[in-house]
């Protein structure tokens, strides 16, 4: 897997807007009668100019590199597939013009499997976007329906035909351990999907979010969801049917065939420095004062696009981070990988290694009790405990000296 740099930039754009509001859905989305995308790519590109003044090279020292290198753009929501092809090919353009965008950067949009959408692909495969990812998440229309999804799954079918088309790098997203899904259903719906050729799957347990629509109506017992043991169980199977198909297991819910890791997502899980446009993105970026700032710009999109047109950024937050805060965050995302964190991104970001970071008696306990592996220059979670990530997250973040 890529190993990122201060010298690398991934950006993240987000389209806060959909056709309608899924009932599991946490995600900063809004359904809006009309958009003004002029006025949108205007904020857009805007917003970009503005940190483009502020973002470091860090490392770099001769003037034609001065800039960071682009290695990734993902467009994500909302339903970036929604937006129309000139709004995506204007916030590109900008990004060429600001910085250096790698010759093999991955340029992802999320897209949802409605034949408007898909309509749409060739246009996008044409402006650069180089690798899909479907939002597919069932294979069943009572499913669907359940999970309140616009589309049915003949569309999901159709579309994923069309993508194998246009794309080369292309993923999907299923969301599994429904209510009343068996493991037999399960079973029969992963090896289907795995049957379409994808090489990366995004694999996600349902999970019911505080806010959201299902969040009420299980708690008014509405529908039942499976108990932690079953949860487990499902867990196994999926990990076991994805290899079996040459499937590589490479963070907690995300899956890749011939190496094609999502190299944006990489980047959140490996430490490197992402940038966050439009409502309610986040950032994790060194400025060009060397410090690593953590940033979230304003989520109700009307209120983000008025304070770009006035001030250049939507931001509503923007904190340095503390070296103890930045220590923390790379275990919370680093142990999320298979191969769990790499003592080079401690050196990276704050030039220590793993024994001047951690209390190692502390961490070698966690390791007698199976819950850690040490490696020569990794820490990482056996597969075995791999369901406990959140709790194994917290107590080695005990084990950080003070
Ligand atoms: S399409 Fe995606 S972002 Fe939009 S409401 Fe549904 S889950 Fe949320």
């Amino acid at each position: 897997m890529n190993k990122m740099t201060k010298e690398h930039l991934s950006i993240y754009i987000h389209y806060p807007f959909c056709k309608s509001k899924c009932p599991y859905c946490d995600f900063n989305s809004h359904v809006s009668k009309s958009i003004d995308a002029q006025r949108f790519l205007s904020a857009y590109e805007k917003e970009l100019e503005f940190f483009s003044a502020k973002i470091s090279a860090k490392t770099l020292t001769n003037d034609q590199s001065s800039k960071r290198e682009v290695t990734s753009i993902f467009f994500g929501g909302g339903t970036p597939s929604l937006m129309p092809i000139f709004l995506v090919e204007g916030i590109l353009k900008k990004i060429s013009e600001l910085w250096h965008v790698k010759k093999d950067c991955e340029i992802s949009l999320e897209a949802n499997p409605t034949s408007f959408e898909s309509s749409k692909f060739k246009a996008l495969r044409s402006i650069g976007i180089n690798r899909l990812s479907l939002g597919i998440q069932a294979l069943n229309d009572e499913d669907l329906k359940f999970l309140g999804r616009e589309h049915s799954a003949k569309e999901a079918i159709t579309t994923i035909e069309l993508t194998q088309k246009i794309f080369d790098n292309f993923s999907f997203d299923l969301i599994y351990a429904r209510p009343s899904q068996t493991l037999k259903d399960w079973r029969n719906e992963l090896e289907r999907a795995i049957d379409f050729g994808s090489k990366h799957l995004s694999l996600y347990q349902l999970t019911i979010e505080k806010g959201t629509k299902f969040f009420s109506q299980f708690q008014q017992k509405k529908f039942v969801m499976p108990d932690e043991e079953l949860s487990a169980q499902f867990y196994e199977m999926t990990n076991e049917i994805t290899a079996a198909n040459a499937f590589e297991l490479y963070e907690i819910s995300n899956y890749a065939k011939n190496n094609l890791f999502c190299r944006h997502n990489l980047v959140y899980w490996q430490g490197g420095d992402y940038l966050g446009i439009g409502a309610g993105a986040h950032s994790r970026l060194y400025f060009a004062d060397e410090n690593r700032y953590a940033l979230m710009m304003l989520h109700e999109p009307n209120s983000w696009l008025k304070k770009v047109e006035e001030v250049g950024a939507g931001i509503q937050k923007l904190e340095k981070i503390s070296s103890a805060e930045l220590a923390q965050e790379l275990i919370l995302m680093g142990l999320r990988l298979v191969d769990g964190i790499d003592e080079s991104i401690f050196l990276q970001h704050l030039q220590k290694k793993f024994n001047e970071i951690f209390a190692m008696e502390k961490l070698q306990a966690l390791e007698r009790s199976g819950l850690i592996e040490i490696g020569s220059s990794n820490i990482k979670i056996p597969s075995n405990k791999r369901l406990l990530t959140n709790t194994i997250v917290a107590k080695v973040c005990d084990c950080l000296m003070q």
